[in-house]
């Protein structure tokens, strides 16, 4: 059995600790590999590692930092297919999903690339008589990511091109469940010409996260995963003088207006809901249907999720693969028969779909219920499945307080053809990102990435203009060139 190794200055190193994960073919139900976790020991050498690499990485000029994301470009558009195939084997997900997700990847690193550009800082001459000031920005030192099983890949690539670029060297904790797509982007980053110890990957458990939120040495936290989680590495985080941005789970609410095109909609919700097998912080799993569109939408919708084409990571036509284990998969079962049981129509039910051909593998078909309140458990948690839920509300202001009243607040969606609805809905909206017609409204690298509530602790949202101030620290010099300075006992102001 293959054991997948950490990555810690610029070599791979198997794991000492003893301790290890199971690391599954969602597809097949089988264990492909096992994962080292990482003692403290070695958290503490990635860490270590890190440093070392830090002071020559910080005083590389940002120009040449800029030319190793070219290559790192270059080399991710060269090998995207086999990246998708690592993450498709061990997440479940299709491949064509699977590119996509290195595609959303892949703008973050050309975002990087322009790192001269974005770490110009400000300058006003004469902010006083004979006085200039100016500002710049710094990076922080040794940074570290925690990240969640759902985008082996795209996660990882929100935070370290930005981290790097910036003058960072970054620690990766990627999810111990599909823990291969890390190593490979470490490989490509070294390929860049990435000197060693700037990019370091240590698997592990909450042993490993501990140890990266209490370390001296580490000077800011990034994390995707679970509100629970973020919540806690939020607070641990900053408890040890740490920067920490932590994004968590979410509840995604698209509102169908009684005008919506409701062709395009039920599209829209079909690959919102079901793809990735529901297994996206942005897949839509509320749709609420505003006065008389309901019947229609519910008809329609039921009628195109049973054509659901479900499949395996190859297969080209498949709409949906498995889910990422079979704990998780029974989890998410436990969901649907709990909505049953709290009185929730299901309409479609998925729970007992086998995969031919793939009898183990963590396969759930789509399901959809009808009827849903806010009092019930499948309206108030996150599922994580290719669960879709129906709440009928009578109008306009209902939907906003439905979603209003939500902890969660990561990404919600309108679809209408009234401006004046859409242009209402943004600016009552508490949700972090807002689709028009959009029902996965995923900011483009250049803008940045977070929601609000639950859904996001700390202030900084990931890459885009956000994700440089979080990865760095402002610095403002005021200078003066005086033939004779004299002392000043007053509080000094500017002439
Ligand atoms: P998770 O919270 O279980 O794990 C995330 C990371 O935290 C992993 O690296 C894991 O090893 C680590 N971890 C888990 N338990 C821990 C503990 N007790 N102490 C310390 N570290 C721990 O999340 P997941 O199941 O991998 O991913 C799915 C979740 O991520 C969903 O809730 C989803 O909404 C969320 N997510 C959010 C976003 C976003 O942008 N807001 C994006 C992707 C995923």
């Amino acid at each position: 059995m293959k054991t997948i190794a950490h990555f810690i200055g610029g070599e791979l190193y198997q794991g000492q600790s003893g301790r290890v994960a199971d690391v599954y073919n969602p597809a097949l139900g089988e264990v492909v590999a096992q994962v080292g976790l990482a003692s403290v020991d070695e958290v503490n050498a990635a860490v270590a590692n890190a440093r070392r690499a830090f002071p020559a990485w910080a005083e590389t000029s940002p120009l040449k930092r800029a030319r190793v994301m070219f290559k790192f470009k270059e080399l991710l558009e060269a090998n995207q297919r086999q990246l998708a195939e690592i993450i498709s084997a061990e997440h479940g997900k299709v491949v064509s999903d699977a590119l996509g997700e290195v595609t959303r990847g892949l703008e973050v690193v050309e975002f990087a690339c322009g790192i001269p550009q974005l770490l110009k800082g400000e300058f006003t001459e004469q902010v006083g008589s004979g006085i200039d000031s100016h500002s710049m920005r710094q990076p922080l030192g040794v940074v570290a990511g925690i990240t969640p099983f759902n985008f082996p890949a795209m996660v990882p690539l929100w935070m370290l091109p930005v981290a790097i670029a910036c003058g960072n060297c970054f620690v990766l904790k990627p999810s111990e469940r599909d823990p291969s797509a890390a190593l490979f982007l470490a490989d490509l980053l070294q390929q860049a010409g990435l000197p060693d110890g700037v990019f370091n990957v240590v698997h592990g458990d909450k042993l490993a996260v501990d140890t990266l939120l209490t370390h001296p040495d580490v000077a800011a936290i990034s994390f995707v995963g679970s509100t629970p989680i973020a919540q806690y590495i939020y607070e641990t985080g900053a408890r040890h003088g740490k920067r920490v941005q932590a994004l968590g789970g979410a509840k995604n609410h698209m509102v169908v207006m009684p005008d919506a095109d409701l062709d395009g909609t039920v599209e829209a919700l079909m690959g919102a809901g079901y793809g990735s097998a529901g297994e996206r912080c942005m897949a839509i799993s509320v749709a609420v249907a505003v006065g008389d569109v309901a019947d229609k939408l519910v008809e329609r919708l039921k009628a195109r999720a049973a054509t659901l084409k479900i499949g395996v990571g190859a297969d080209a036509a498949a709409e949906m693969g498995p889910l990422v284990t079979r704990q998780h998969r029974d989890k998410v079962k436990g969901y649907v028969d709990q909505g049953v049981a709290e009185g929730a129509t299901l309409l479609l039910d998925g729970r007992d779909y086998q995969h031919p051909g793939h009898e183990n593998g963590f396969f759930l078909g789509p399901c959809l219920f009808d009827h849903v309140t806010p009092e019930m458990t499948i309206y108030k948690e996150e599922i994580f499945g290719p669960v879709l839920s129906v709440v009928r509300v009578p109008d306009f202001d209902s939907a906003v307080n439905l979603i209003n009243a939500h902890p969660y607040a990561n990404g919600t969606a309108i679809f209408t053809r009234s401006g004046g609805a859409a242009r209402e809905f943004s600016h009552r909206i508490q949700v972090g990102m807002v689709g028009v017609n959009v029902p996965i409204p995923v900011p483009m690298a250049f803008h940045s990435f977070g929601g609000w509530k639950a859904s996001l602790f700390g202030d900084h949202h990931m890459h885009g203009p956000e994700g440089v101030r979080f990865y760095t620290r402002m610095k403002t010099i005021t200078s003066r060139w005086p033939e004779k300075l004299t002392a000043e006992f007053v509080m000094p102001t500017m002439k």
